[in-house]
């Protein structure tokens, strides 16, 4: 009997947590009994094989990624066909992507207040980790210049998805324009964007071993003490994601795409599973687009736009996050936000989150947007530091799963049948 992949995967995170557990013994054993060795080396000395696999399977999903989104993209609008229908098609996806991450970051603001993780909590500040976030956070000058490229050969091979998305519409709207004379180049990008499904197909077939791999590392490599000192912050973030995914999202589905959300949870799960434990939406969007397309039954022509854009703008997860992180860390160090800053932190969390890559960790960085705006020491951020790659595993998880349900939404509203 073959199984499911996305049973298959089920059974690659339980094994990977299992073997993480053991790993997890030997590195603190070794670490303890003093084999003279910091425990950098430790890690590198038990834990390197499963590192090497999970790379490999992380790096295998980046090399499709560039390709996938032009070669898609491009067919996308070409089969949308005038650029009134794309108009509409680009309307409801914002407004989806809007309203969904500023109802995340309304749960999230609630929960902070009313459970204040924050409170009482000791300020340590690390040196090195403090450095850190000297570094410049993007501005909304930035974000917004990002999008077109200087060089688009430049920000193809520096994976700048928005410079790639933004060249790959104008270059679908271009083709359908020119019509008949631009036939060779279209059929090229159908032709392309077939043999990119084909190797991500190919790619799913490997998830089991790339997601078992890494989840084997994250759990062999944790620090059991930090998630100790920090289980209430964690648990306010873990609870808000839940209510966004478990009932916000779903309520939305239901409404607006009349599917049953586990049925459509269950078509998803490999793209969601693949976000967890790669914690990126970007390397997870040729899985994310394969499920919606062979599960789901969302046409290529929605999939190819929706997708590629809700994983680099539309980020519920981690505009939550930078908003529960801002008011802990406010809270830690005893400054009161007044309603009109926790205002601002709203929004400032949603653009955060707009400008944050799809990559691990990219919601902590942008976060200095938040702080700075309503004047909150940037040294907050190295407590959170320690625990994030567990919080930036659950965000990412939420964002697929909010771009996955937007995909739906637009394509039943687009008068597309699901399955
Ligand atoms: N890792 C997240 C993503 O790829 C972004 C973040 O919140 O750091 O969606």
């Amino acid at each position: 009997m073959k199984l499911k992949i996305h049973t298959q995967i089920l059974i690659a995170i339980l094994v990977g947590v299992v073997v993480g557990v053991v790993l997890n013994g030997h590195i603190e054993r070794a670490h303890v009994a003093g084999e003279r060795l910091a425990r950098a080396d430790v890690v590198c000395k038990y834990a390197a094989g499963v590192k090497l696999i999970g790379d490999l399977f992380i790096r295998l999903l980046k090399m499709i990624i560039v390709p996938l989104i032009m070669a898609s993209m491009v067919t996308g609008v070409v089969s949308i066909g005038n650029v009134r229908s794309l108009g509409r098609i680009g309307l409801r996806t914002f407004a989806y992507y809007l309203a969904t991450t500023l109802l995340a970051v309304a749960v999230g603001l609630v929960l902070v207040n009313v459970i204040a993780p924050g409170a009482g909590v000791e300020m340590p500040a690390s040196q090195a980790e403090a450095q850190e976030s000297t570094r410049q956070p993007p501005t909304a000058g930035s974000i917004i210049t990002d999008i077109v490229p200087e060089n688009i050969v430049g920000a193809m091979a520096q994976s700048k998805f928005l410079s790639v998305i933004f060249f790959s519409l104008l270059l679908g709207v271009a083709l359908s324009t020119v019509g008949q004379k631009a036939r060779p180049l279209i059929e090229l990008f159908d032709a392309l964007n077939s043999v990119m499904l084909k190797i991500t197909g190919w790619i799913m077939h490997l998830a089991p071993f790339g997601v078992c791999a890494l989840m084997a590392y994250i759990v062999g490599t944790l620090g059991i003490d930090v998630i100790k000192d920090l289980a209430k912050y964690m648990a306010t973030v873990g609870l808000g994601l839940g209510i966004h995914a478990c009932i916000t999202l779903p309520i939305l589905l239901l409404v607006f795409a009349r599917y049953w959300p586990l049925r459509f949870f269950r078509h998803v799960f490999s793209a969601v599973a693949t976000a967890f434990s790669t914690a990126s939406s970007a390397a997870t969007l040729p899985i994310t687009m394969d499920c919606l397309e062979e599960n789901a039954g969302v046409s290529n022509k929605i999939t190819s736009f929706v997708i590629p854009l809700g994983a680099t703008v539309n980020m519920d997860g981690t505009a939550l996050y930078e908003a529960v992180a801002a008011m802990f860390i406010a809270q830690a160090y005893g400054i009161e936000m007044t309603l009109v800053q926790q205002i601002v932190i709203m929004l400032t969390a949603t653009l955060a989150s707009i400008g944050a890559a799809a990559i691990p960790s990219a919601g902590l960085f942008t976060m200095m947007i938040v702080l700075n705006a309503v004047d909150l020491p940037l040294e907050g951020l190295a407590m959170i530091w320690a625990v994030d790659r567990l919080l930036d595993m659950c965000r990412t998880a939420v964002n697929v799963w909010g771009d996955s349900c937007g995909t739906a939404i637009v394509a039943k509203l687009e008068g597309e049948k699901l399955t």
